[in-house]
């Protein structure tokens, strides 16, 4: 066997090696995914974090469990990808974990991620946005002011990372200037990235948002081709085809070095069409630097005109999920997701003391999709409200689908995430599934490149 990824340091020092006596019958860990490959089977341990290359002489001999471990199997015993039959994998990682928060709650973060909302308003009347109905507020100059002000002095003289967030970030882009302009003025170091509709870009814009903004990625929503994606987004005042135009400014940021990641939004509608988006973007981006495809099932209970899915539904979702994300990858214009390399110890944003959220007039709050509802302290204050922030990092229990599944030692659910539907849904289990699939496959592409380049040396 290769090891692709060594383990996390710091688990690998709790854990150590598994001893296991010889003769003991063993099993696969819970908590290890497979990925079968050309060259063997890639076998990642969600709790270590380690990857490793089995031959398929090694594949073939894991037939043989449970069971004794064979010699062969040795070292994926001592390194607790196979546990003994009787062993509980899910008590380990909550062990590992309680030790691993002790430590995290010790360390004071410098607050170092801010999610901004320039503005509630937006050019586009998307029936799901979860934010349809809510007050169109934008960010005010003396704000924006306000709040570079604020990360400056608490980054920790760390470099700072800024999500430009709305409604639509770039129906007030003063904002964004205020608050670069400001930044760079106080020398602190800064990248940001943007979730955007991607129609106000234009040449000169993309130049600004590369060379002022620092802007290195972008995310822009695809509902479907032409027809149907103007009809869902429905733009105001839009002159031209908002596709056309939409496409053509991912051209635009791909060819000023901006990443672009492009999430299809999937439901019942558009489903079919989604197919030949796929076609149409992998005829025009495939094989460019930067643009990568995800696809997400639309979420419930969310917009104008919410959906709610029946458990049936959310199962031939959660299919439906997988057979596009197929043919987005065939196609050769998936998304790369990063492998985890360090434990995983928050949700999200929500959960995590070095990021927080900043609203149109300057609460400071937690997660990016209860903007209001949990607002914790305001850039023009040192004060916060600790029992909003104890509220944010209160988790739900596992549950029964949790013990089976290779996920959970980095699954974290937070009692208040908003995306939760009182429980882990089959389209919630299959997108989890598939992102650390993509993680595992996207390291070992990367592995393959450094071995091939060392040979070559
Ligand atoms: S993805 Fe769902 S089933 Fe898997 S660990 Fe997370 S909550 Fe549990
Ligand atoms: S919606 Fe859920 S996952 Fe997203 S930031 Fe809020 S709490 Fe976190």
């Amino acid at each position: 066997m290769q090891q692709v990824v060594s383990p996390i340091p710091r688990v690998q020092k709790i854990l150590g090696s598994q001893k296991v006596a010889g003769g003991t019958p063993c099993r696969l860990s819970a908590h290890c995914m497979r990925v079968e490959q050309p060259a063997g089977v890639l076998m990642y341990h969600t709790l270590t974090g380690e990857l490793l290359l089995l031959s398929a002489a090694e594949a073939e001999a894991l037939e043989g469990l449970p069971g004794p471990v064979p010699p062969a199997l040795g070292e994926l015993a001592a390194r607790w990808f196979l546990r003994p039959l009787e062993a509980d994998d899910m008590a380990m990682a909550e062990q590992v974990r309680e030790i691993e928060g002790r430590f995290a709650r010790k360390k004071k973060s410098a607050l170092t991620g801010y999610t901004i909302f320039t503005t509630m308003d937006c050019n586009a009347r998307c029936f799901y946005c979860y934010e349809a109905g809510w007050k169109r507020s934008s960010m005010s100059k003396q704000t924006a002011l306000d709040t570079a002000k604020y990360i400056a002095v608490h980054c920790g003289g760390k470099p700072v990372r800024i999500e430009w967030f709305g409604g639509e970030p770039l129906v007030n882009t003063r904002a964004i200037d205020v608050i670069t302009d400001s930044l760079r003025r106080e020398k602190v170091e800064f990248r940001s990235t943007m979730i955007s509709n991607g129609y106000l870009f234009d040449e000169a814009l993309v130049q600004r948002a590369r060379d002022v903004w620092n802007l290195f990625y972008v995310q822009i929503a695809l509902d479907g081709t032409e027809e149907i994606y103007n009809r869902r987004k429905a733009y105001v005042n839009s002159q031209d085809s908002p596709f056309q135009r939409v496409l053509r400014n991912i051209g635009m940021l791909l060819d000023a070095g901006i990443r672009v990641k492009a999430r299809l939004n999937m439901d019942g509608n558009n489903e079919v069409d989604l197919y030949a988006l796929v076609d149409e973007l992998a005829d025009r981006f495939g094989g460019k630097t930067g643009f990568g495809v995800y696809t997400m099932v639309l979420q419930e209970n969310a917009g104008v005109n919410p959906t709610s899915y029946t458990e049936e539904e959310r199962r031939a979702y959660a299919q439906k999920f997988y057979s596009l994300q197929a043919y987005v990858e065939e196609k050769g214009i998936a998304a790369r997701m990063p492998l985890k390399r360090g434990f995983v110890a928050h949700a999200c944003m929500a959960d995590d003391d070095s990021f927080t959220t900043v609203t149109p007039e300057g609460g400071l709050g937690r997660c990016e999709s209860c903007i209001d509802s949990s607002v914790w302290g305001n850039v023009c204050s040192d004060e916060s409200d600790e029992v909003v922030l104890q509220q944010w990092r209160e988790r739900n229990p596992s549950e029964t689908a949790c013990k089976t599944c290779p996920v959970y030692p980095q699954c974290i659910r937070l009692k208040k995430c908003p995306g939760w539907a009182g429980h882990c849904t089959p389209i919630q289990q299959s997108y989890n599934r598939d992102v650390l699939r993509r993680a595992v496959l996207g390291a070992y592409e990367d592995w393959k490149t450094a071995e091939q380049n060392r040979q070559e040396e």
